[in-house]
């Protein structure tokens, strides 16, 4: 090899390995990344090489593009970490994690107004995904018995959403088998219309979906509207089609701060619900919870028995060994804020957003895409065509630290992009404050430079910078 090929082949291996860092001070040999060291570290090197390269991640507090919490108190991570080693699906071993799970369960279902009170079935899962999948599934089932009985054809089930679905429905749909129908937004509307999605149902229609609240903006679906015209379409035609709720966020929000609005079981035609304790639930990723209206929603033959971990364990889930820590956070919050808790909780998030939305349209520059009063969301975009777009914005806060997402709209909007601000525990006034400070210093800095320069009107290619979750 020439000299500096030799060199280059020196720094690709040296990049491969922790060797540039760690070299000289803890270790002396380098540590392979991609393959299994053939000899272990101390526990407090590997400690150290691993939480200092993590230093690279975003910033927690300041990720304000995820739903998902970011923080609890000091009792439930001693909690989480006392009950780490704990298998979830491990029921006859540990028998009151799945009593507290089915007190859980319970508490859910009365909190979304179930006629069943404590009868109400529902599980808990990895999250509001896996929670879909396996309501999808009994919908999916539900709707081929009733197609069987009346010796009808069962060979092409299909699911009627808004385009602004998150991908789990996507998912849902291709991996069982369930042709997506997919309402489409306007200018004007960016969630669902329920008279535009009862054009899309037919009798094979497993479901209508209605989300509490969308994914892009915040905004509540018209569900007590659906399900309206949905009974009037059923009583004509015979059909017997349900809506499930997608409440991922909305259903720790909307009985806090909206208990009158109808959205949950209250409507006779809301079979199931799903939503995420990772998310305004205030537990640590990952749990998510399914409740179904009543035992007859969820079919039977979706339940497996097993018994090789000792007595008969019901299961109902798409993966089976977890830790039950998660779960266990989620009844932590559920004793430790009680319903005044979660709600006082809510309002100061909801006054937070309003505070923040409010200061935006003040500036003049933005308009706001996300309803006050539905979830604490900030979706707003730039009211005029300027030089710079919101991806430069998003781009320009990244330096100060924020994880300000800039996103495309959902098919049929996609030409409006968005900022999205989630509002969520600890993100306090002051940080709105400094948050808002720090956005008009990037606008102003984007309005300089591009006096100065005319190369920079190339904006670049709208993509997401980060994933919508
Ligand atoms: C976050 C979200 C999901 C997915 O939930 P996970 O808990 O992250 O699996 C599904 N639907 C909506 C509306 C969401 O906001």
């Amino acid at each position: 090899m020439l000299a500096d090929q030799q060199q280059l082949h020196t720094l690709e291996e040296n990049l491969k390995t922790h060797s540039l860092t760690y070299g000289s001070r803890y270790v002396d040999k380098p540590i392979p990344k991609y393959t299994i060291p053939e000899d272990g570290l101390l526990p407090q090197v590997a400690y150290q090489v691993i939480h200092d390269e993590l230093n690279l991640d975003g910033n927690a507090a300041l990720n304000l593009a995820s739903f998902v919490s970011t923080w609890m108190d000091e009792h439930a991570h001693k909690l989480l970490s006392e009950t780490l080693n704990k298998n979830y699906i491990d029921q006859d071993e540990y028998p009151q994690t799945t009593e507290i799970q089915n007190r859980c369960v319970s508490m859910l279902a009365e909190l979304f107004n179930s006629p069943e009170g404590k009868g109400a079935v529902g599980t808990g899962t990895i999250g509001s995904s896996e929670a879909i999948h396996l309501a999808g599934l009994a919908l999916k089932w539900n709707w081929r018995k009733r197609r069987q009985a009346q010796g009808k054809s069962t060979d092409k089930p299909n699911i009627v959403m808004g385009e602004n679905v998150q991908v789990c429905w996507e998912k849902f749909a291709r991996y069982f088998e369930v042709e997506p129908r997919l309402v489409p937004l306007t200018e004007e509307r960016y969630v669902l219309g329920a008279q535009e999605a009862l054009e899309l149902v037919d009798e094979n229609t497993i479901a209508v979906v209605g989300i509490l609240g969308s994914t892009y903006t915040g905004e509540y679906e018209p569900i007590e509207e659906l399900n309206q015209a949905l009974t009037e379409l059923n009583s004509k035609t015979g059909w017997e089609v349900p809506i499930h709720v997608d409440a991922a966020s909305g259903g720790f929000v909307a009985p806090f701060t909206r208990p009158e609005l109808l959205w949950d079981f209250r409507l006779p035609l809301v079979k199931s619900i799903n939503v995420s304790g990772h998310k305004y639930g205030l537990v640590y990723p990952g749990i998510g919870w399914v409740i179904w209206r009543d035992k007859t929603e969820l079919p039977e033959d979706l339940i497996f028995h097993v018994n090789y971990l000792g007595g008969d364990q019901p299961t109902f889930n798409l993966n089976f060994s977890k830790s039950a820590s998660q779960v266990l956070g989620q009844y932590y919050n559920f004793l430790r804020l009680g319903k005044s808790g979660y709600s006082r909780i809510m309002e100061v998030l909801q006054e937070n957003a309003n505070y923040l939305s409010q200061a935006l349209e003040a500036r003049g520059l933005f308009k706001l895409l996300s309803k006050v009063g539905d979830l604490p969301v900030v979706t707003f975009a730039l009211k005029e065509e300027t030089s710079f777009s919101v991806f430069d914005i998003s781009e320009k806060l990244r330096e100060r630290g924020w994880i300000v997402p800039a996103y495309t709209m959902a098919p049929n909007a996609e030409h409006i992009s968005v900022l999205r601000v989630v509002v969520r525990e600890g993100f306090s006034r002051d940080m709105a404050d400094m948050l808002l400070n720090d956005i008009e210093r990037a606008v102003r800095h984007l309005q300089d430079s591009q006096q100065y320069s005319k190369s920079s009107k190339d904006t670049p290619s709208p993509k997401k910078t980060q994933g919508v979750c």
